[in-house]
């Protein structure tokens, strides 16, 4: 789903990635064919098994790069509910909007339904207080997208992926 972070995504560095389709069949996509986007690439639309990715990489010095590490890591211990289960980021950036901004600004940080609630360190990730089900995690997620419509006229969308019934 092409992950990223501070600025930088998967697609930066792939040049190629092997797959092989649901009939055994094997194939090589080049970075062009891989229709990266936001949170996606051809992998969302048409189904395969990824088997080996071909990455290009920059040589760099080893402190900056284990400095820019240890940065990262504080500032999303300092941002982000981690000390908490959650399934990460839950909704997709908007085009002209950041979504954890709008959930923030509708009042809705706290937000629970038995014990899945709406982080109060990041409004953007749902976090599970002890024995969150399935089912309200999912319920939290429409009250969100209901109150944000209804207040904003926006649309939000899921930038996890939701497996099952
Ligand atoms: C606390 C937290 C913070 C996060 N922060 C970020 C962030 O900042 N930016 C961001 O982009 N994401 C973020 N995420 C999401 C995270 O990047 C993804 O959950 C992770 O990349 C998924 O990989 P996985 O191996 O854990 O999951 P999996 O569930 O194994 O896989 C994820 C998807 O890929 C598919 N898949 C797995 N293996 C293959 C394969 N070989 N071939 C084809 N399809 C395959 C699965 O079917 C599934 O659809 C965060 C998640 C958490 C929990």
């Amino acid at each position: 789903m092409n992950a990223g972070a501070h600025g930088k995504e998967i697609k930066d560095i792939v040049k190629s990635v092997k797959c092989i389709d649901y009939n055994g069949n094997e194939k090589t996509f080049t970075k062009e064919e891989l229709e990266f986007g936001y949170r996606t690439s051809i992998f969302k639309k048409e189904k395969y098994i990824i088997v080996e990715a071909n990455l290009e990489l920059n040589k760099g010095n080893q402190e900056e790069i284990k400095n820019k590490m240890e940065q990262y890591k504080n500032y999303r211990k300092e941002k982000q509910p981690i000390e908490y289960p959650s399934a990460g980021s839950t909704f997709k950036r908007g085009e002209d909007f950041i979504t954890a901004k709008l959930i923030e600004e509708a009042g809705l940080k706290g937000l629970s339904i038995g014990d899945a609630m709406i982080s109060t360190k990041h409004s953007g990730f749902i976090i599970n207080k002890g024995n969150a089900t399935a089912e309200e995690v999912l319920e939290l997620i429409e009250q969100v997208k209901d109150n944000i419509e209804k207040k904003y006229g926006k649309k939000i969308e899921l930038e996890i992926e939701i497996v099952g019934e």
